[in-house]
């Protein structure tokens, strides 16, 4: 392992910081909570759109896409030297961040010519934005139990159906939906894998209310939704193959960048005065300081362990799993911990008045969904035991047997 750049990645790295000094926009300080706080409106995605295009123009979009569809033909690792420079702008990509980490990559891989050079360049310039059409209130963890149906009608299909949790549903243009398409296969067999217009008659989205009072995922309802065959990206009822690379891109891209929230937490215990003394003289917050300490330290050389693989041209594989699994119970760990310090006074979320700006009550409640999207941490387990130790795998039952013939409830 050898962790420092190898002189043409010291170079991409200046190159970076140089032209994010200079580009980067004024108006919003990265490190105060205005990026976090202005996420939830219009004017976020408005500011969003326009990084994005300043970063396409620059040619610092979809970094890791060929240059014909509007990405740049960088390599892996001058991809997360790009993340690590473009440091907390980095909320600014989020609406994009689907599109690019998942979508995208699908499209490359399996739409014609034609679809790739009307869509992505759009997507990287982030004048379109996509969705991931995939959990359903029957299919989450197990994705190829969907019921979403997709039947033949002439030149194209008709969907009929419903998704949930689908992020960013509500302001994306285009949607990667996989859909069943015979049930009398089993359930990784019928699958096929289609884009399709988010304003095509019959799509209805209705945003979730979170706990945290934004509402960033929605359930989508489709209804007689007609999707041109051209659409189809892959064979007919081949979507589980498809749905692969849209999956572990998408484990890529959120293993690679992780918060644990301990940066926060120290900054915040060396100035927090407990009724005892400084909080830092206390034996037990010492004591859990020094657990995430250890923790986040492994969580980054774990993470140079995958940079290192990346610049020697390999592809880190399912032990990348273990940064998500770890950071994920470690932020929420975090949050009730700085909360409980807090006293009474952790009850308040309002940043005006509450402590460090309620950071602590934001990730709070942000933190359970980084332990489920992109995985539940029993799945990420799952994931280790079989494919990093070696262990026997989980009891599948249903795997072989015909998708209408697989016994559910009430039926
Ligand atoms: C913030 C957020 C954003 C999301 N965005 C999207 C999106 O844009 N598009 C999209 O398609 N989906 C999205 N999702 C959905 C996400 O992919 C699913 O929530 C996730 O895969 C889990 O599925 P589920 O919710 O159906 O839970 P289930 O699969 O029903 O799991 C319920 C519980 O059972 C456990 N479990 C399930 N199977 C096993 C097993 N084999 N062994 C042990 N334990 C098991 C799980 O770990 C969990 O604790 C998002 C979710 C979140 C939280």
């Amino acid at each position: 392992m050898n962790f420092d750049d190898t002189p043409q990645e010291a170079a991409f790295r200046k190159q970076a910081r140089d032209w994010i000094a200079a580009n980067a926009p004024k108006d919003i300080e990265p490190a105060s909570g205005n990026i976090r706080q202005s996420q939830r409106g219009d004017s976020f995605i408005a500011a969003a759109k326009s990084w994005q295009k300043k970063k396409a123009e620059g040619g610092w979009a979809c970094l890791n896409w060929p240059k014909a569809y509007g990405g740049r033909d960088a390599t892996p690792i001058e991809k997360v030297i790009w993340q690590q420079e473009e440091g907390d702008y980095i909320r600014l990509s989020q609406p994009f961040r689907i599109g690019e980490g998942m979508c995208g990559p699908t499209v490359i891989a399996f739409a014609s010519e034609e679809h790739k050079r009307a869509r992505l360049p759009k997507l990287a310039s982030g004048e379109e934005i996509w969705c991931q059409l995939f959990s359903e209130p029957a299919g989450g963890s197990d994705l190829a139990g969907l019921r979403t149906r997709a039947e033949r009608d002439g030149a194209g299909w008709i969907v009929n159906g419903q998704k949930i949790w689908t992020s960013g549903a509500h302001y994306s243009d285009y949607g990667l939906l996989i859909a069943r398409t015979d049930p009398n296969l089993p359930k990784h067999k019928g699958l096929t894998m289609f884009f399709l217009d988010m304003k095509s008659p019959g799509v209805e989205v209705r945003p979730i209310k979170q706990a945290s009072g934004e509402a960033e995922f929605n359930e989508v309802y489709f209804t007689n939704v007609r999707i041109p065959d051209h659409q189809r990206l892959g064979e007919v009822n081949a979507g589980w193959n498809v749905s692969l690379t849209t999956l572990m891109n998408e484990r890529m891209s959120i293993g690679a960048r992780v918060a644990t929230g301990f940066p926060e937490m120290f900054e915040f215990c060396q100035q927090l005065m407990l009724e005892d003394g400084p909080a830092l003289d206390n034996p037990t917050v010492k004591s859990k300081l020094a657990t995430w300490a250890t923790r986040t330290s492994g969580l980054k050389y774990s993470s140079y362990r995958t940079m290192s693989s990346l610049s020697k041209g390999e592809r880190p594989g399912p032990e990348n799993s273990i940064g998500k699994l770890v950071a994920g119970s470690m932020l929420q760990d975090i949050a009730s911990f700085a909360m409980e310090l807090q006293g009474a006074a952790g009850v308040l979320t309002d940043p005006q008045h509450a402590e460090a700006a309620a950071q602590f009550q934001a990730m709070f409640l942000r933190s359970p969904a980084s332990r489920i999207a992109g995985g539940t941490d029993e799945i990420l387990r799952n994931i280790i035991a079989e494919r990093v130790l070696g262990l026997p795998g989980d009891i599948r039952v249903d795997k072989d047997v015909a998708f209408n013939k697989v016994a559910v409830k009430g039926k």
